[in-house]
C-alpha cells in the first residue's frame, strides 16, 4: 500500500523546532514524517522507516518529504515569515543514489530557494559504513551550498576518527548521550564527557546541536557546555505544520 499511500497524501510532514541556546530564539526546524493510514491510524516512523529502508521505498518517500518541505518554505517566504532553515533526513540509501545532488538541486530550484535553506541530516552510521562515498557526496553537497548536519553523533563507534576526515556544518549529539548522563551512576563523568566533547567539536569549527532535551537540568548542563542549538520535548514535540505556524508568528513578532 506504500505507493498508493504516497499518491493519496497519507504521509504527513511534522516539524519540531530547534532553538539557539544563547538567546532562546527559534533557529530552525526538523521535518519528520508520519503516516496517517486510513485503517491503522497514526504510524510513527520507527514502525515503517526500517521497513522502507529494507525494501527501497525510502528513497521515494524521502524525495517526497524534501519536496513538501521546500514547498512549505516557499509558502512561508511568500507570506514573509522569518526565513528559518528546515532540516530533512537523508537516508543511507539516498547516499548511494548517484543522482542525489541533482535531485536535491532540482527540488530547491523548483521552489526558488537557496540550497542553504534545506539542511540535510545524515546519520553517523552512514559515514562509518562507507566513508569514501559519503565523504565525496558530502563534500559535493556542501560545495553546492547545502548545509550538512551529522545526525546521531556518538551512537556509533568511529565518531572521533571520522571527524578528521569529513567536514560537516553541524554535529547533532545523539539523544542517548543526554539519557546516559541522567541515568548514569557516574553522573559527573558523563557530564564531563558532554562538556569537553562539545568544547572540542566547537573548537574544530562545528556547530553543536543536542537532540532529545527533555528537562531543565539537561538544558542547564548544555548551557554550561556551550552547546549552540537544542531540540527536544522540553521545548516542543514534533507537530503538524499548522501548529508550527504559531511558533513562527511569535518569533516574527518578537523579532520586529
Ligand atoms: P531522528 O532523525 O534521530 O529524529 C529524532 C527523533 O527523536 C524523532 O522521532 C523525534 O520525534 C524524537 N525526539 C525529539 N525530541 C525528543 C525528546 O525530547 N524526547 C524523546 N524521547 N524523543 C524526542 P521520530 O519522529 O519518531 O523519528 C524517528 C526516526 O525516524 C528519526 O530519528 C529518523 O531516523 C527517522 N525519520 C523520521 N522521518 C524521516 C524521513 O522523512 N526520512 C527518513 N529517512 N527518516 C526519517
Ligand atoms: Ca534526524
Ligand atoms: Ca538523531
Amino acid at each position: 500500500s506504500m505507493e498508493d499511500a504516497l499518491a493519496q497524501g497519507q504521509f504527513i510532514v511534522y516539524l519540531q523546532p530547534k532553538y539557539r541556546l544563547k538567546d532562546r530564539e527559534l533557529s530552525g526546524a526538523e521535518a519528520l514524517v508520519r503516516w496517517i493510514h486510513p485503517e491503522w491510524g497514526f504510524q510513527s516512523p520507527g514502525e515503517f522507516i526500517p521497513l522502507f529502508e529494507r525494501n527501497g521505498f525510502i528513497t521515494q518517500l524521502d524525495q517526497y518529504v524534501w519536496d513538501r518541505t521546500c514547498a512549505l518554505l516557499r509558502d512561508w517566504d511568500r507570506k514573509e515569515y522569518p526565513q528559518i532553515p528546515v532540516s530533512v533526513n537523508v537516508s543511507r540509501a539516498d547516499i548511494y543514489n548517484a543522482d542525489l545532488a541533482n535531485i536535491l538541486l532540482r527540488t530547491v530550484h523548483k521552489y526558488n530557494l537557496p540550497p542553504s535553506r534545506l539542511h540535510l541530516e545524515i546519520t553517523e552510521s552512514a559515514y562509518t559504513e562507507n566513508p569514501g562515498q559519503i565523504i565525496d557526496t558530502v563534500t559535493h553537497l556542501r560545495e553546492l551550498g547545502f548545509i550538512i548536519e551529522m545526525d546521531d553523533f556518538g551512537s556509533g563507534y568511529s565518531s572521533l576518527n571520522l571527524l578528521s576526515k569529513v567536514t560537516v556544518d553541524t554535529v547533532k549529539l545523539d539523544k542517548q548521550f543526554l539519557d546516559d548522563t541522567m541515568n548514569s551512576e557516574r553522573e559527573e563523568t558523563a557530564l564531563t564527557i558532554i562538556k569537553y566533547l562539545t568544547k572540542m567539536l566547537r573548537h574544530l569549527g562545528f556547530k553543536v546541536l543536542a537532540e532529545g532535551v527533555e528537562t531543565s537540568e539537561q538544558l542547564e548542563m548544555l548551557r554550561l557546555a556551550d552547546c549552540d542549538i537544542v531540540q527536544g520535548y522540553f521545548y516542543a514535540k514534533p507537530m503538524p505544520i499548522g501548529e508550527f505556524r504559531t511558533f513562527l508568528q511569535e518569533f516574527n513578532e518578537r523579532d520586529n
